[in-house]
């Protein structure tokens, strides 16, 4: 079914072959599908993506390394692949909209008191201390006090922290769900519930969260095409295609700007030097485990495949789905020079509205290269748009609003950087 499906998409996109955009949205479109489950952890979604990926470099005709375009490699991971049940006073929340957990979030289930804790039990030093006692095996909840001046705001604090060893936690203080991914087990579960969902006195919460913890095999997907003239200096282009994946057995957390749109963007650059043989080698890496804290990146840079002192460049792309509001390059105050001639690129050609400078930053893969001393830039198009580590980043939504101006962006930095 998998492999019929990926051949049907593969055909259909030569169609439109030299439609960057047209190709781009085939390509996140499907990493988005339900089929591949948000490339995480339930439901085989991070192999599934790797497949396509690699059929993609294959198809591309992209030379591999060491006889395969994978680079195993694995880690521990805390996953939801079955019962995420949330219920107060007897009214069910929906998971991914209504509630959440936090990552790492431990196994739990049962119903219990939720606590109100209120100014008083912080401030008034004999109900603090009966504090812990009161809190066993019950759900504390202390969002409305958020604005409250404290005597002993370092109470707070240690109660914010769960100092007081209550079951968990509750919230309800956010806009919006902002998960996340995690190696490790939390300490304790916190239920974060959406804004203005209960405005009565919560009373009991019931709930079944089923966590698994897992070794996760998984791998980078490496290919590259040689230089004609350079082929020892290399350009690297770089994009995560992990995210979240699934929170249950329902609930997908698609990454559509997050980043198929950088798989997207990447993929499509490869396109572009099959048919325009560049003079340094371009290599292009589609890393795995960078929600969960940059693993594959890290993981690559302690085992690269060529020489790292042969990157001339590396171009890291994540969160390429927009553009209304320009471009911003982390490492920008590293690399002037490289940064000028992006600028200058863009302000011949208008391509975008902006292109920004950002300083270092541990943010996505390109991190670990620059540790190691290889020149790198990470781009992210910035839009209308705020969608992020949530429900709604999906393909549907996503604008691709200056996706070709970007995407000629970053091919004219890279022919012209290769002088
Ligand atoms: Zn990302």
């Amino acid at each position: 079914m998998k492999n019929i499906f990926i051949l049907t998409f593969i055909l259909s996109f030569q169609i439109t072959f030299g439609q960057n955009i047209e190709y781009a949205r085939g390509i996140v479109e499907t990493l988005c599908s339900k089929e591949f489950a948000g490339r995480g952890y339930v439901n085989d979604g991070n192999q599934k993506a790797a497949n396509f990926i690699k059929a993609e470099y294959k198809r591309l005709g992209l030379q591999h390394f060491n006889g395969d375009f994978y680079q195993a490699l694995g880690f521990p991971v805390v996953y939801y692949p079955s019962k995420v049940e949330l219920s107060v006073d007897d009214v069910e929340l929906a998971p991914g909209t209504e509630f959440m957990v936090n990552a790492g979030c431990p196994k739990v289930s049962g119903r219990f008191k939720i606590l109100y804790i209120d100014s008083a039990s912080i401030d008034n030093s004999s109900e603090f201390t009966k504090l812990e006692s009161k809190a066993g095996n019950k759900f504390i909840f202390f969002d409305h006090l958020k604005n409250t001046k404290f005597t002993h705001p370092e109470r707070f604090k240690l109660v914010s922290n769960n100092a007081i060893k209550a079951k968990g936690i509750i919230t309800r203080d956010l806009e919006k769900f902002t998960w996340s991914v995690h190696p490790e087990w939390a300490d304790y579960p916190v239920v974060q519930i959406k804004k203005g969902r209960f405005s009565h006195f919560m009373i009991e919460l019931k709930i079944d969260i089923d966590a698994q913890y897992k070794f996760h095999n998984t791998q980078n997907i490496i290919g590259y095409f040689k230089g004609k003239t350079q082929p020892d200096s290399f350009i690297v282009f770089s994009a995560h295609y992990d995210h979240l994946g699934m929170f249950g057995e329902s609930t997908i957390f698609p990454g559509a700007n997050d980043n198929a749109s950088g798989v997207a963007m990447m993929l499509d650059l490869a396109n572009y030097f099959k048919s325009h043989p560049p003079k340094y080698s371009v290599a292009f890496i589609a890393f795995t485990g960078e929600e969960i804290g940059l693993l594959g990146s890290y993981y690559y840079t302690q085992n690269p495949l060529f020489p790292l002192n042969q990157i001339a460049m590396l171009l890291n792309l994540d969160l390429m789905g927009t553009g209304d509001k320009g471009l911003t390059a982390v490492n920008a105050t590293q690399f002037k020079d490289e940064f000028l001639l992006l600028q200058t690129i863009n302000a011949d050609s208008n391509y975008l509205v902006s292109v920004n400078a950002r300083g270092k930053a541990q943010n996505s893969d390109h991190y670990y290269f620059t540790e190691a001393g290889v020149k790198s830039f990470f781009f992210y198009l910035m839009g209308n748009y705020h969608f992020y580590h949530d429900v709604h980043d999906s393909y549907e939504a996503l604008t691709f609003s200056k996706y070709d101006e970007a995407f000629s962006l970053i091919r004219d930095f890279t022919l012209q950087y290769q002088k």
